[in-house]
């Protein structure tokens, strides 16, 4: 009786130690990719987008699936992109993480399912 709590908690510490290294992997990202897009220019006005990306940025997160024979990896999907509207001129692109606009695959792909757009984070 005693190994198993003590193993129902070594599982439970284990589960919570995962998730907090993922939360903590995904806010580096996002970081990372949020400093970058803060630098960009606008494709249609050429000025950068700015520090204020909390107030018109969000981040979409993408369930995708490919036809037979390809992979997300292998068609180089992202998990998740960030919509941006232009501050200066309202121009509205799709990026990826590294910052560049991201185009939907026109073969490959079954379709795809948005699972939900997430509130920028508040480190922004
Ligand atoms: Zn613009």
């Amino acid at each position: 009786m005693l190994y198993t709590l003590w193993g129902l908690l070594f599982l439970f510490a284990t589960a919570s130690a995962m998730l907090m290294l993922r939360r903590t992997r995904r806010r580096r990202q996002h970081d990372q990719a949020l400093a970058l897009i803060k630098t960009t220019r606008c494709r249609h006005c050429d000025q950068a987008y700015g520090a204020n990306l909390r107030d018109y940025l969000i981040i979409g997160e993408y369930m995708w699936k490919p036809a037979k024979g390809h992979t997300v990896s292998s068609l180089k999907l992202p998990a998740e992109t960030y919509h941006v509207k232009c501050p200066h001129c309202g121009e509205e692109v799709e990026l990826t993480r590294e910052g560049k606009p991201f185009q939907h695959p026109q073969t490959g792909i079954l379709g795809f399912t948005r699972t939900g757009f997430l509130r920028t984070p508040k480190s922004i």
